[in-house]
């Protein structure tokens, strides 16, 4: 399902209840879901035009059909010189703490995507348009997020998550521990990310969060007390 969040800004809902997301911002697709969720980005990307696709990280739910869509539609991949490996291999468990948990091997078995030729790879501060790149290491290496400062809009990928992953229920948490390389790292990040005081948040997993009440900048301070 396709939804428009802000100017330019679309929501591509993956699977029931938003909990897999990818994005289009300003032309430019972000993360593709997971190996199945090819047909449903494909129609999307034929209703609004891309001319490159950039990932979060190269994790099997945000990875999954990039080499299918890449070479669809003739576009370029990037991403950030630490995710590198992962996407160009799609050994996308390398870098968990636990690569050879079950789930782990159930996501890189019939979730992954294969690998792709990374075109170009991003770095902190690096405009995608209006957006900026920020560099938010800590679920995995090379993570980073898309800033937009003109209406705060924030690509969050899996920095946070705005859903609790085994019920479905909505509400803002870290990434699970056993898909994130560093989580005190990755707090690390969420602070920098909240002192950008994000007004509309848009997340890998979970729906949208309008952020009119600071609920993102107090769940930070409380993730950040607990470390
Ligand atoms: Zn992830
Ligand atoms: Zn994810």
């Amino acid at each position: 399902m396709l939804r428009q969040i802000a100017p330019e800004v679309f929501q591509i809902s993956l699977m029931p209840r938003n909990s897999i997301n990818c994005y289009i911002i300003e032309g430019v697709l972000v993360d593709s879901g997971i190996r199945s969720s090819y047909t449903t980005v494909k129609k999307a990307i034929q209703n609004i035009p891309v001319y490159q696709h950039i990932l979060t990280h190269a994790h099997a739910d945000h990875q999954g059909c990039s080499d299918q869509i890449c070479d669809e539609f003739a576009i370029p991949l990037l991403c950030h010189s630490d995710e590198v490996f992962r996407t160009e291999t799609g050994m996308v468990t390398n870098g968990y703490p636990t690569p050879q948990h079950w789930v782990a091997m159930l996501q890189q078995k019939y979730w992954a995507g294969q690998g792709h030729k990374v075109e170009q790879t991003i770095v902190e501060n690096d405009r995608i348009g209006n957006f900026r790149v920020i560099e938010t290491p800590g679920h995995s290496a090379g993570h980073i997020s898309l800033f937009r400062e003109q209406d705060g809009v924030l690509i969050i990928g899996d920095v946070a998550t705005n859903m609790n992953l085994l019920t479905t229920a909505t509400g803002l948490r870290l990434p699970p521990s056993i898909f994130t390389s560093d989580q005190q790292l990755n707090i690390k990040s969420l602070q920098k990310l909240a002192n950008l005081a994000p007004a509309i948040i848009c997340f890998g997993h979970g729906p949208i969060l309008r952020n009119t009440d600071r609920k993102f900048e107090r769940f930070v301070a409380k993730c950040s007390a607990a470390i």
